[in-house]
């Protein structure tokens, strides 16, 4: 993506800048040619040229772009999974992905780390965003998924003769696990994205209890992805299930639902990160039924909702490293929505609002691996900011209404919010 030339002041607005560290009231942000030179107290900013852009928050919160460290650019909003499979063609599913990435970066997301993909889009669609073809977050790919045979994502009976082939690469022994990383090392993805276990959206055969790959499975697969450099998480409800990632040597888990002291312990070890994605949960529990859910899924999204915002909480206050994303795009949690799942976690799950934010940015952005460019507010940053109405640690639900939006910078380039849409005086 191309950096901004010449120079941009963000001021009057309190400053969020990430870290962790409290806000600083009375903030200025300056910008020269995308990257952070300044920030901190307006009485200690350098000089800006008088051709300087001034972009005034009135008041509001200066933060980083957010971070959606669980994102499905392919999920185009589906009823259900199976939407996902065989009933639209990869055609139609590259230009859904390509509004959904839009969507996101309007939504106040200058970056995303994809939780797996149909087909090879978001490979591709990393590649037209990086060239500015078209607009959206800058994105970690991870291709099709992988999962045992008979597992999760397995659900196509074998009569049926069509196997899995846009979603996920089923594999049976570590032999077949290696040879689906090395497909994907060839797709050219970042992350490797596979199921150790079930999940209470399938109760009768892979609940989210049971385990849907070997631990041979799993190490073969994380041995492979990492002499190819890349990294390896996995979808993990279960106990087990969580344990064998970590002892195969997983970068990072989603969900880590059920853990007991020992798995946290493992996780602890390394400092492994992990992304809930809980809000799903609780918008399953809220709004299954309503899309066909039977009452046994939904018991299972309660179960999981619980276990999981639990499991979070004691990640952080052992120390662990939490970032927020959430499975959006599912019809009764749509693209756009994403910020409901850092609401969730202040008010649901018990993180202070500035406990939230920094997973939210500074977390999503280590995960990335592109922590040491984006996802604080600090000097020699790419200068991916948001510049939001109102004072977002008083009221975090400011941050699900695009309408609070100022400006959403990447680069130093205004690309959404409502100054993106007046004229340049
Ligand atoms: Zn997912």
């Amino acid at each position: 993506m191309k950096l901004a030339h010449g120079w941009t002041l963000l001021r009057n607005g309190q400053l969020v800048d990430g870290t962790g560290a409290p806000p600083v009231p009375d903030a200025a942000v300056v910008v020269r040619n995308g990257k952070i030179l300044y920030a901190g107290p307006s009485a200690g900013a350098p000089e800006t040229p008088p051709d300087a852009r001034v972009i005034d928050a009135h008041g509001g919160t200066i933060l980083p772009g957010l971070v959606e460290a669980h994102f499905h650019a392919t999920y185009f909003n589906v009823l259900e999974l199976q939407d996902l499979d065989i009933r639209y063609p990869v055609e139609y599913v590259t230009i859904r992905a390509v509004k959904n990435a839009q969507t996101a970066l309007e939504a106040g997301y200058t970056a995303a780390r994809s939780g797996g993909s149909l087909f090879n889009i978001d490979v591709w669609l990393r590649r037209a965003l990086d060239e500015d073809m078209i607009p959206g977050p800058r994105l970690a790919p991870s291709g099709r998924e992988i999962c045992g045979a008979g597992g999760l994502m397995d659900w196509n009976p074998d009569y049926r003769k069509i196997g899995m082939e846009g979603l996920v690469l089923i594999v049976n022994g570590p032999d077949e696990a290696r040879a689906a990383v090395r497909k994907l090392v060839k797709d050219g993805v970042e992350w490797v994205k596979t199921y150790p276990t079930g999940d209470a959206a399938a109760p009768d055969i892979n609940d989210h209890h049971s385990l849907s790959m070997t631990f041979e499975e799993m190490h073969a697969v994380v041995g492979t992805a990492h002499n190819h450099g890349l990294k390896v998480t996995g979808h993990c409800r279960a106990n087990q299930g969580i344990k064998n990632a970590l002892r195969a040597g997983y970068d990072a888990l989603e969900h880590a639902t059920f853990m007991d002291d020992e798995a946290l312990d493992l996780l602890l070890e390394r400092n492994v990160p992990v992304v809930p994605a809980l809000w799903f949960e609780q918008a399953s529990v809220d709004h299954g039924a309503q899309f066909g859910m039977s009452q046994r899924v939904i018991d299972g999204h309660k179960e999981t909702l619980e276990g999981g915002a639990a499991s979070a909480l004691r990640i952080q206050r052992a120390g662990g490293r939490i970032a927020l994303g959430g499975d959006f795009g599912f019809t009764w949690t749509p693209h756009g929505t994403y910020a409901k799942e850092i609401t969730f976690f202040v008010r649901q799950v018990g993180f202070t609002p500035l406990e939230a934010l920094t997973c939210a940015t500074k977390n999503g952005a280590e995960l990335m691996g592109r922590g040491h460019e984006i996802g604080t507010v600090e000097p020699g940053k790419l200068a991916d900011l948001l510049v939001v109405d109102g004072d977002v640690l008083q009221n975090i639900r400011l941050l699900e209404n695009r309408a609070n939006f100022r400006a959403v910078l990447q680069g130093g380039q205004l690309k959404a919010g409502k100054l993106a849409a007046e004229p340049r005086p």
